[in-house]
């Protein structure tokens, strides 16, 4: 190759080069599961959370005539990252509309979870809320209730605090509890799972069909969070 010719590669490579990066860089801004970098007052990074609205897509969750899991899971937390937006926190979600994150594979479960875990991996936040709606046979339970993982003491420090505001924004008269969740576990991040109320429950199933009461819900996991990292950082100056 003459040194003119190869001159014209090596321009042509970096051109094609700069060209990637720059689509990179405008890609990574419109990416929707990018977290916005919001520099908290005084220079400390804002902290991470990732919400995972549980469900979606051919997975509408729990039913009740046309009520479905999904919808509700979905709107709530919409409603917190908008919240938490405002508050200074990065946000990031495992899905934004209703889709599940596979259609297509057999084992379609099992492969949706391992994927939310890989987006919530890949955005190492600081805390996890995992959003449900509970249902079961008997219409009478009613009432939102936090788990955290087993032998998670942050985790259990966090439902606590969640628990607390919702038993001071909504009717429910439920403690905060553990269980073993597959996102909280394999993910190790401190977080917990959010069960906003029963949707076989009539009273429940009417507040969380609600745009005011999806919002003090999300509200309430706000102010938990906020009273949880006061409380951390009591203990970790
Ligand atoms: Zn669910």
């Amino acid at each position: 190759m003459t040194n003119e010719r190869l001159r014209k590669t090596i321009y042509t490579k970096l051109a094609a080069a700069l060209a990637l990066a720059l689509m990179l860089a405008i890609v990574s801004v419109f990416d929707r599961g990018s977290m916005p970098i919001t520099g908290m007052p005084g220079g400390t990074l804002a902290p991470g959370v990732v919400i995972d609205p549980g469900h979606g897509g051919y997975d509408g969750g729990a039913q009740w005539g046309d009520v479905l899991e999904k919808d509700i899971n979905l709107e709530i937390s919409l409603h917190l990252r908008e919240i938490l937006l405002a508050g200074g926190y990065r946000v990031a979600m495992t899905r934004y509309r209703d889709y599940s994150l596979v259609e297509q594979a057999r084992t379609k479960k099992r492969e949706d979870m391992i994927r939310r875990l890989a987006i919530i991996e890949n955005k190492a936040p600081d805390l996890l809320i995992v959003v449900h709606c509970n249902s079961m046979a008997s219409t009478r339970w009613s009432g939102g209730q936090i788990f955290s993982q087993h032998e998670s003491e942050k985790g259990l420090e966090l439902a606590k605090a969640i628990q607390d505001y919702f038993r001071e924004f909504s009717a429910t008269t439920r403690f905060a509890s553990t269980l073993d969740h597959f996102l909280l576990r394999e993910s190790n991040i401190t977080g917990c799972l959010v069960e906003a109320g029963f949707i076989s429950n009539a009273k429940d199933r009417e507040l969380l069909q609600q745009s005011n009461y999806q919002r003090k819900i999300a509200s309430a996991v706000w102010l938990g969070m906020e009273k949880y990292r006061h409380q951390q950082r009591q203990i970790e100056p």
